[in-house]
C-alpha cells in the first residue's frame, strides 16, 4: 500500500530535527577539528575484512565433448553441484540467421532432469542437417533460494562493527581506510574493475569507490547498488551509513559469484553528508549514452524500531522504507515483490515521493534528477532512529537481521533484473 509520508516529514520540519544530508559546507580548518570520541571511534583502528567466504552455486560444466563426423551423435561429460541439470541441443543449418531448438531430432541424454557424470550421449534419429550446434546445460536449482542462503548476517555484523567511527573529512585517516577495505573487498571477490573516483570539492581530495561486475551479453546496461560511507563528524554513523556500506558489500560478495546478462555496479559515495557531493559528481560525469538500467541506495538500514527508546516516534515500526518517484514505480513494486515472495520476514513500506525535499536526501536524488530510475531505502533516519547524527549510533543499536533481509531482497531483485545466467553453452561447428 502507497501512503505519504508528508506530514510526519512537515511535522518534522516544524519541530527543526536535523536533515541527513547537512546543508552547512564545512570549509577545511584544521584548527576546528571535532575532538575524538571515546572507544568506538577510533580513527587509526585497523581495518580488517570478514574471513567467511561465499559458497555459490556454480554452472555446470561441460567437458571431453566428442562430436562424430556427421554430427549424428555428441559425447561429453557434466559436472555440476546438483545431481541433475537440463540439456538442449540448438542447431542452424546453412543460409539460416537463428538457432531453433532441435532437441527432439535426438534421443539418448537430452532434456529436463539428466543426471550429471561422464559419459552422456545424445544421437540423431533422422539425418542431421544443422552445420552448427549450440549444446545448452542449464542449472535446475530455484537460485533464488539458494542465493537467499548465502547472505551473511555475520559478515554484515562484521563489517559495521570494522566501519563504524567518524568518517569525515576533516579526519581523513579512517576515510581513507574505508576507501580502502571497500576497494580491497571488491578486489578479494574479483570484480572486472575497483576503481576510486576520485575528484575534488572545496579544495579537499575526495573519492567514491567504484566496483564494476560486467555482463556477459550487454555489458553496457548497469544495474547499481550503492550507499555513501562517510559519517558526519562526532558519529561513529553506524547506522548512518556503514549499514548502508555493509549492504553493498555483501550484495557484492554474493553478486559476483554469478554470471549475468547485464553488468551490476557497487558504488561506495563519498562526501554524501556535505550535500550529496559524491554521487553528484558520479552522475555529472555520465556520458549522455549511458545505460543505467536501475539504482538502489541503501540509506540507513540497520534500525527498525523494536525498543522502548523510539516508540513515541512517528516512524516506529520495523519495516524499511522503500521510496522512488512515480516514474520509477516498475522498479519499487518489483523490489516489494521479491520481498513478500522469497523474504516475508521484512515488511516493506513502499512509498511514492512526491516533491518534499525529504525524500531527496540521500545519494538516489541525484540519479532522479538525471531521469534514472531510482530506489531509496532507508530505515527512516531522524524520523525513526533516536540515534541519528548523535555520538550513540553506535554498532550496539542496530539489528543485523534487519540488514540482512534488506540485502537479500536487493540481490534477488538485482538478480532478476540484471538476467543471471543458469546456462553453460558449447558452440560446435561442423
Ligand atoms: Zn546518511
Amino acid at each position: 500500500m502507497v501512503f505519504t509520508l508528508k506530514f510526519i516529514f512537515f511535522l518534522a520540519v516544524l519541530t527543526n530535527i536535523g536533515s541527513c544530508t547537512n546543508d552547512k559546507i564545512f570549509e577545511p580548518n584544521t584548527s576546528n577539528l571535532p575532538s575524538i570520541m571515546d572507544g568506538s571511534a577510533d580513527p587509526i583502528k585497523k581495518l580488517t575484512s570478514p574471513n567467511t567466504n561465499v559458497t555459490i552455486n556454480n554452472l555446470p560444466k561441460i567437458e571431453n565433448l566428442v562430436v562424430n563426423e556427421n554430427g549424428q551423435q555428441l559425447s561429453f561429460n557434466i559436472i555440476d553441484d546438483n545431481e541433475s541439470v537440463g540439456i538442449t541441443l540448438y542447431g542452424k543449418k546453412p543460409g539460416d540467421t537463428d538457432y531453433v531448438n532441435i532437441s527432439e531430432l535426438f534421443t539418448g541424454d537430452i532434456g529436463t532432469h539428466i543426471a550429471v557424470g561422464a559419459n552422456k550421449t545424445i544421437t540423431s534419429i533422422e539425418l542431421n542437417e544443422y552445420n552448427e550446434m549450440a549444446l545448452r546445460v542449464t542449472d535446475l536449482e530455484d537460485f533464488k533460494l539458494d542465493i537467499l542462503k548465502t547472505v551473511s548476517e555475520n559478515r554484515i555484523q562484521h563489517d559495521i562493527q570494522q566501519l563504524s567511527g567518524i568518517r569525515h573529512y576533516a579526519l581523513p585517516q579512517l576515510l581513507n581506510q574505508t576507501r580502502r577495505y571497500i576497494k580491497k573487498e571488491f578486489e578479494k571477490y574479483q570484480l572486472d574493475a575497483a576503481l576510486i573516483h576520485s575528484f575534488s570539492w572545496n579544495s579537499i581530495s575526495a573519492a567514491n569507490v567504484v566496483g564494476h561486475h560486467k555482463g556477459n551479453i550487454n555489458d553496457n546496461g548497469t544495474y547499481i547498488i550503492c550507499a555513501h560511507f562517510d559519517s558526519v563528524r562526532n558519529t561513529p554513523g553506524a547506522d548512518d551509513n556503514a549499514s548502508g556500506t555493509a549492504g553493498i558489500l555483501e550484495a557484492m560478495r554474493i553478486l559476483s559469484q554469478y554470471e549475468f546478462k547485464n553488468s551490476i555496479a557497487f558504488i561506495g559515495f563519498d562526501l554524501e553528508e556535505q550535500g550529496l557531493i559524491g554521487s553528484k559528481e558520479y552522475v555529472n560525469e555520465l556520458n549522455t549514452n549511458h545505460d543505467i538500467l536501475g539504482v538502489i541506495n541503501f540509506e540507513m538500514i540497520g534500525y527498525p524500531c523494536r525498543s522502548a527508546i523510539c516508540q513515541d516516534l512517528p516512524l516506529s515500526d520495523t519495516s524499511i522504507y522503500n521510496i522512488a518517484l512515480p516514474e520509477f514505480t516498475a522498479l519499487r513494486t518489483k523490489f516489494d515483490a521479491i520481498g513478500n515472495e522469497y523474504v516475508p520476514k521484512l515488511k516493506i513500506t513502499s512509498v511514492e515521493a512526491d516533491n518534499d525535499p525529504n525524500f531527496r536526501r540521500s545519494d538516489h536524488a541525484p540519479f532522479w534528477s538525471a531521469n534514472i530510475s531510482a530506489l531509496f531505502i532507508t530505515d527512516g533516519a531522524n524520523f525513526r532512529n533516536p540515534h541519528y547524527h548523535q555520538t550513540s549510533d553506535t554498532p550496539e543499536t542496530l539489528d543485523y537481521n534487519f540488514t540482512k533481509n534488506i540485502v537479500a531482497t536487493t540481490v534477488l531483485t538485482v538478480m532478476d533484473l540484471a538476467g543471471i545466467n543458469r546456462t553453460t553453452s558449447v558452440h560446435i561447428t561442423l
